[in-house]
């Protein structure tokens, strides 16, 4: 016999007042601490979680669970921006955050490629979402419109649903949707919060992308998660950080690369006794992080002179949150990105996916743990190809080196294979450096009927300098090995990057072409 319910009674016993999601949980715990700080003002605790709740009514109206809806949305780095992501979570949507400074194609591609049901969009953007969402007929929110709406019981969400889609940078294939579940990111966290020791007693400054895990993870969630305070630049700016270093009671900073070159800019153009101030304010932090690229040997030291940190370089991509870091107690090598992070395991496979066990020989590495994503949206061949079992293959190689892992690139683009040799693009890139008259230089391969893959460079020279593809050869066959020395040569004004300083060398290879 079945006894039918009234849907009223089932819905509320699944229903409450509260969201049962753990990262918003502990911020009921934190009540008046300080949260965001934005261009807008200082926020506590207890304000994002009202203006989650509002965007959470806005969302569901009438509803009782968005059923992992799609839900995009376009808001600057902000009060605004966390209170949009946990309301779409507190209703049981996916968070689809969409890029400012994406050329319009790429914006329009995510929401078809999600079928994202809602645009959520603040006023700045409105003009731009608003009539791409009427023509792709999805339903369109202003976040001004939003302080209108009421609480309401919120759905329970268990932690193996959907939370959110991320685009892979594409710098190397295609962008894919990236999903991961409340689980995965949890994991990701907590997995940081042990290892670099977050506590409520931290302020971080952000000046990252907010549609990418580095951004929204490492700082965002990751300060949130531990009640700890999350200043916001609308975007990076190398004065507004400086001067933010100088006035704010940081404890933390996390960055790119591209970012410590651009900072170290800034303090060599700044006055002696500014340049002293500046360095002085770096000693108040506790932490400064680098990655999403590889750090150059010349900035870890420059910034180790200026700062008087040395960086922490780590290593992780969209589709597994951080895998490997350096420690926070003990030696950070400059080229090597550390050891697996708590919970993460890593290993490396060589081509007949034989998992290496000794230290020395290249392999890619391939990464297991509840924090590795779910799926890529709407592509289960593209899903099933990534994973040997439960281990997804990152496609990036490695080496180990006294139990510590060196990156030596993305197998489809960094490692070149010419006259049956392999060599890392990053490994020449890391050399080419060093030339005197040499400030910024990319490497690919590029096909060749006689080797394969022929190694080319990619140049930016110092002001008022010169360089010949002879003399540079001649420079780099004292340092390098014969198959790693340069073919060709491009002198460029400038790399092409995405907009987390990453060089897109599918672009850059179009160039040798
Ligand atoms: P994304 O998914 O945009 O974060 O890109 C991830 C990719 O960035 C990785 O697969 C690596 O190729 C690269 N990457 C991230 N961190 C590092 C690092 N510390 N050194 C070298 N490459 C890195």
């Amino acid at each position: 016999m079945t006894i039918d319910l009234p849907v009223d009674s089932i819905l509320q016993r699944t229903m409450s007042s509260a969201s049962s999601l753990p990262l918003i949980q502990r911020a009921l715990k934190q009540g008046d601490r300080l949260a965001i700080i934005d261009g807008v003002g200082r926020f506590r605790y207890t304000d994002l979680l009202t203006a989650a709740d509002r965007i959470t009514g806005y969302l569901l109206k009438s509803q009782p669970d968005l059923g992992e809806a799609r839900v995009a949305f376009m808001v600057p780095p902000s009060l605004e921006y966390a209170a949009v992501q946990w309301g779409i979570w507190q209703a049981g949507g996916v968070a689809v955050p969409l890029c400012p400074s994406h050329p319009l194609p790429e914006i329009e591609h995510i929401i078809r490629d999600t079928k994202a049901e809602v645009v959520v969009s603040h006023p700045d953007y409105a003009s731009l979402l608003r009539s791409l969402s009427r023509g792709l007929k999805v339903r369109f929110l202003l976040t001004s419109e939003v302080s209108k709406a009421k609480k309401c019981p919120v759905p329970e969400i268990t932690l193996d649903r959907r939370a959110m889609i991320l685009y892979t940078s594409g710098t190397t294939s295609k962008p894919k949707g990236v999903v991961t579940t409340h689980r995965n990111i949890l994991a990701q966290i907590t997995s940081l919060i042990e290892a670099w020791e977050w506590t409520a007693d931290d302020h971080v400054l952000h000046v990252l992308p907010l549609h990418h895990t580095h951004g929204i993870v490492n700082v965002l969630l990751c300060a949130l998660w531990a009640g700890a305070a999350c200043e916001m630049l609308p975007q990076f700016d190398a004065k507004a950080v400086w001067s933010r270093f100088v006035h704010s009671d940081l404890t933390l900073f996390m960055a790119v690369p591209t970012i410590y070159i651009k900072l170290i800019a800034a303090w060599e153009k700044a006055t002696r006794e500014e340049q002293q101030v500046l360095s002085n304010a770096c000693s108040k932090m506790r932490l400064m992080v680098s990655g999403s690229a590889a750090l150059p040997a010349a900035v870890f030291e420059r910034w180790k002179a200026i700062s008087g940190h040395t960086l922490l370089e780590r290593y992780g991509m969209t589709e597994i949150g951080m895998a490997l870091s350096n420690p926070l107690h003990g030696e950070r090598r400059p080229g090597f990105v550390g050891v697996p992070l708590p919970g993460v395991a890593v290993r490396l496979v060589d081509e007949s996916a034989r998992t290496l066990e000794d230290e020395g020989q290249a392999g890619e590495i391939q990464v297991r743990g509840p924090h590795v994503f779910l799926e890529y949206m709407g592509q289960p061949e593209a899903t099933a190809r990534a994973f040997r079992k439960d281990w997804f293959s990152t496609g990036d190689e490695a080496v180990v080196d006294k139990g510590s892992y060196r990156i030596l690139g993305r197998r489809s683009v960094d490692i070149i294979k010419t006259g049956g040799d392999k060599v890392s693009a990053l490994e020449i890139e890391e050399v080419l450096r060093n030339h005197p008259t040499i400030q910024e230089c990319a490497v690919v391969g590029v096909k060749d009927q006689e080797w394969g893959e022929r190694v080319c460079a990619a140049v930016i020279l110092r002001p008022n300098d010169s360089l010949s593809l002879g003399s540079l050869r001649n420079w780099a066959k004292e340092r390098l090995a014969k198959p790693k020395v340069p073919a060709q040569l491009l002198l460029l004004d400038e790399l092409p990057r995405n907009v987390m300083g990453k060089v897109n060398k599918l672009k850059l290879r179009k160039l040798f072409e």
